[in-house]
């Protein structure tokens, strides 16, 4: 697997403060804040603080640490936003582009968090 990391993509900016952000949670390897443009009521994008493209990279490259990390700090921000099934919540989605198919803009891997209302099937059946 080879994978060039931009240093210059919109989250590395954020992660150096370079760019403000709506912190949701921050934890030693895992950031979330609130996306610009959200398209549901709750719109999240959980970032680990580590340079990996997207879920591939992450996944087979980041530490056990980091990865655990990742995970759990993705667990709370359910919690925090009120949508995690297990507290009551009505449920979200969690959806991760990877590459040219998936429409990945942002080349620092994330993790979108979707609720707070009905979200429909999971892709649309238009071609
Ligand atoms: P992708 O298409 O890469 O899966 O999603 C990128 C997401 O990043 C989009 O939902 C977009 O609204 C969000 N985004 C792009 N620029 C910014 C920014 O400067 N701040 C925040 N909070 N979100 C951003």
């Amino acid at each position: 697997m080879s994978y060039t990391y931009d240093d210059q993509n919109i989250f590395a900016k954020i992660l150096r403060g370079e760019i403000p952000n709506q912190t949701v949670l921050e934890t030693e390897h895992t950031l979330a804040f609130n996306d610009i443009q959200p398209l549901a009521p709750v719109h999240v994008l959980v970032i680990p603080k580590g340079a990996y493209v997207n879920h591939d990279h992450f996944s087979s490259e980041a530490s056990d640490a980091e990865i655990a990390d990742f995970a759990r700090a993705t667990a709370e921000v359910c919690r925090i936003k009120g949508v995690s099934p297990g507290e009551g919540g009505n449920g979200f989605r969690a959806i991760s582009n990877a590459g040219i198919d998936a429409v990945q803009e942002v080349p620092h891997f994330h993790l979108h968090i979707l609720g707070g209302r009905p979200l429909g099937r999971m892709l649309s059946m238009a071609k």
